[in-house]
């Protein structure tokens, strides 16, 4: 499949309709034997083909759709080399033995994706110019700059904003205060992914749309710890090793693995292009934002100086505006100056959230690796995954920096309409009074 437009299988979005044209990537009709298959074309499985192909491993990459697809092709484009959780946390959490090369690993992951652009020449319109984390309340920014200082500790250059310097980068008094992260940046996560399959391809890849797994079975005819799966195309991939790469569009193929994720929508609203005059004023840098709250809003502009606002996932999918109306009523609170604005793109896509919102890396059976669960943080996260998961599949003597946990099930996952929609009352009301 091809992403000329006729053929394209993307949902229409900002990104979709300014992205660069991906590689020609047909469904799989003929079965073929490979070392590793991957399940899922977005930034994990990508990444994780790029890098195995770069190591001379024979893969193959499967989407039911295409490359970019799911949330790779749809979020937000804020690379941040962060986890949920802060450094110290992480520190308590995993002892400091397992967790330093963990957040050593996150906070090297936006080099990786930057580095990956200039490496193979991605044109995704890449700025590196800082994420900022703001908060409403002098009481947040404190937390705020705990956590900066956490980072700093750990050689990361922060800077610590009072609301004059928030008010001086972003554009609105509506802040207290934040902190920026200069390892991170910006970028058209459409035209990323679609360069990771270019790369991937130029590497020695298989990449192949249109071409769903439908089941994964051990190939017992051969008795030599390969995996059978069959596609939808009816065709087969024999593998010694499988990745399952598919987040927040989980489905059944692998026991227990979809009720491990509660899987909301995120939803994006853009603008049509600010004159240049107003978007001097906001961002005028070309930082990425966030509130530091936990129904967070995240927003930035994109290269043609349109303003972006995203946040607040709920499980199903948009329907109608309003379920974008308070994204926009937000973008006009923060930047009244504007005066009302006109709105060219509203989309959504799933996020997988996990319940103690860390990644999850799980090898149920041999042969077989999942990675799921980026909590809405995954292009650093994933793509970082690739480069350590390719390692790790081919024998590499880097310690693998992310916990393998074994795949519990949240109990009753099947009511998790109702605990996304509990938790965003609740959390909402912390938000407020908390
Ligand atoms: C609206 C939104 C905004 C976001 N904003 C940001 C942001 O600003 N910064 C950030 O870092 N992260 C952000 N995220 C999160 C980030 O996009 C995801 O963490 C990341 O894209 C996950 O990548 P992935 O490769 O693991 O999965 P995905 O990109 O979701 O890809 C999974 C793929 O698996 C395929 N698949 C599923 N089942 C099968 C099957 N049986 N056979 C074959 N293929 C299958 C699907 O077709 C899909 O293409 C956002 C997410 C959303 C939805």
């Amino acid at each position: 499949m091809t992403s000329d437009p006729t053929t394209s299988t993307q949902p229409s979005s900002l990104w979709a309709a300014t992205a660069v044209a991906g590689p020609d990537t047909p469904p799989l009709l003929e079965s073929r034997e490979v070392d590793v298959l991957v399940i899922g074309a977005g930034f994990t499985g990508l990444s994780t083909a790029l890098h195995l192909a770069e190591r001379g491993t024979s893969v193959c990459v499967v989407d039911s759709q295409e490359p970019g697809w799911g949330a790779s092709g749809r979020n937000g484009g804020q690379v941040n080399p962060t986890l949920k959780h802060d450094p110290d946390e992480l520190v308590r959490m995993f002892g400091e033995r397992r967790a330093e090369p963990l957040i050593d690993a996150v906070s090297k992951s936006a080099d990786l994706v930057f580095d990956l652009i200039k490496r193979h020449d991605i044109d995704c319109k890449p700025v590196r110019s800082g994420w900022l984390q703001l908060a409403y309340a002098p009481k947040d920014v404190e937390g705020l700059h705990a956590r900066a200082k956490q980072w700093r500790k750990r050689g990361v250059p922060v800077e610590m904003l009072d609301s004059d310097a928030v008010a001086r980068r972003v554009g609105t008094r509506a802040f207290a205060g934040g902190w920026l992260d200069s390892r991170a940046g910006a970028i058209q996560p459409l035209s990323y992914t679609r360069g990771l399959a270019q790369a991937a391809l130029a590497a020695g890849a298989a990449v192949h749309s249109g071409s769903a797994v439908t089941s994964l079975s051990p190939q017992v005819s051969k008795g030599s710890g390969k995996w059978l799966a069959t596609l939808s195309t009816g065709a087969t991939v024999s593998a010694d090793r499988v990745v399952i790469a598919t987040n927040g569009y989980t489905g059944p193929l692998w026991p227990g693995l979809q009720s491990t994720l509660l899987t909301a929508n995120s939803f994006i609203v853009a603008t049509a292009p600010l004159s240049r005059a107003e978007a001097n004023d906001i961002l005028a840098r070309g930082e990425t934002a966030s509130t530091s709250q936990r129904l967070l809003l995240y927003f930035r502009k994109d290269s043609d100086g349109r303003l972006l606002m995203g946040g607040r996932g709920f499980f199903s999918d948009p329907k109608n505006a309003s379920d974008f109306s308070h994204l926009e009523r937000s973008l006009e609170l923060l930047f009244p100056q504007l005066g009302p604005l006109k709105y060219e793109y509203r989309w959504a896509g799933r996020i997988a959230v996990t319940r103690d919102f860390m990644p999850h890396i799980h090898e149920p059976a041999p042969g077989i690796t999942v990675a799921v669960g980026c909590n809405g943080r995954g292009i650093a996260l994933c793509t970082s995954f690739g480069k350590h998961l390719a390692s790790r599949l081919t024998g590499g003597t880097d310690e693998f920096p992310y916990p393998i946990s074994p795949i519990k099930p949240i109990p009753m996952h099947q009511l998790q309409r109702l605990y996304i929609a509990a938790g965003v009352a609740w959390y909402s009301l912390l938000d407020r009074f908390g």
